[in-house]
């Protein structure tokens, strides 16, 4: 029974995974040369195993791949599907944000687990420009979001510290639509955590607050008409 180490997705460690199955191909590269022949020009040697977690059984499949030049018997490239998620972080269950910011919030979470951070950072950016049209910012009283964070400001919304990393959001959002500069690992995972504080302060304790305070209310006035 063949065996290997590999990080498993769901017990989030390396864990012992058995080989189910494996299967080896190979994709040839053709060309064509002007008397209409066509002969290969490359071959890429394919192994697709298959192993089962054999302590939560999810399954995972491994590719190796090697080209023709390459002399050397192990492969040289391995991928795992689904991407093994070793750093990913997961999307927190907003219950009561609203939902095309909760759409917008998991794929860029996505876009992080993916390591796309240029498009995380342009979606972080979206989503502020929505909490601002959630709070009646629109675009007639400005159209930037320069503007609408000044906004936000202006009416004590937010404390200086939090319109600060408001402001960090719009830098790192414009440089990655407008000049395709890409915001390094630590500065997504920074700006992550911000984000989920923020829509945690702004959404889901709001509502966890009116919630509670509804029930204390409910239940004094059953109480006083008992
Ligand atoms: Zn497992």
């Amino acid at each position: 029974m063949d065996t290997k180490f590999i990080y498993c997705n769901l017990c989030k460690h390396l864990t012992k995974h058995q080989l189910k199955s494996s299967h080896k191909s190979k994709e040839v590269e053709l060309d064509v040369d002007e008397d209409h022949n066509i002969f290969p020009i490359d071959y890429i040697f394919y192994t697709h195993n298959f192993w089962i977690c054999m302590g939560c059984e999810l399954a995972t499949l491994e590719v190796q791949y090697r080209g023709l030049d390459d002399d050397d018997e192990e492969p040289i490239n391995t991928k795992f599907f689904p991407t093994r998620a070793i750093k990913i972080r997961d999307s927190r269950d907003f219950s009561s944000i609203p939902k095309e910011i909760n759409q917008t919030y998991k794929e860029v979470i996505s876009c992080f687990n993916e390591r796309n951070y240029i498009l995380a950072a342009i979606g972080i950016r979206a989503i502020l420009e929505a909490i601002c049209r959630n709070l009646n910012i629109t675009d007639k009283e400005s159209f930037g979001l320069k503007g609408k964070l000044t906004i936000l400001k202006e009416r004590n919304l937010f404390s200086n510290s939090i319109i600060n990393a408001l402001n960090e959001f719009k830098f790192l959002g414009d440089d990655a639509a407008h000049k395709l500069i890409s915001p390094n690992f630590s500065e997504v995972v920074l700006a992550l955590s911000v984000l989920d504080d923020l829509l945690e302060h702004q959404y889901e304790a709001k509502y966890n607050l009116e919630n509670s305070a509804d029930r204390l209310h409910n239940f004094r006035a059953k109480n006083k008409n008992q």
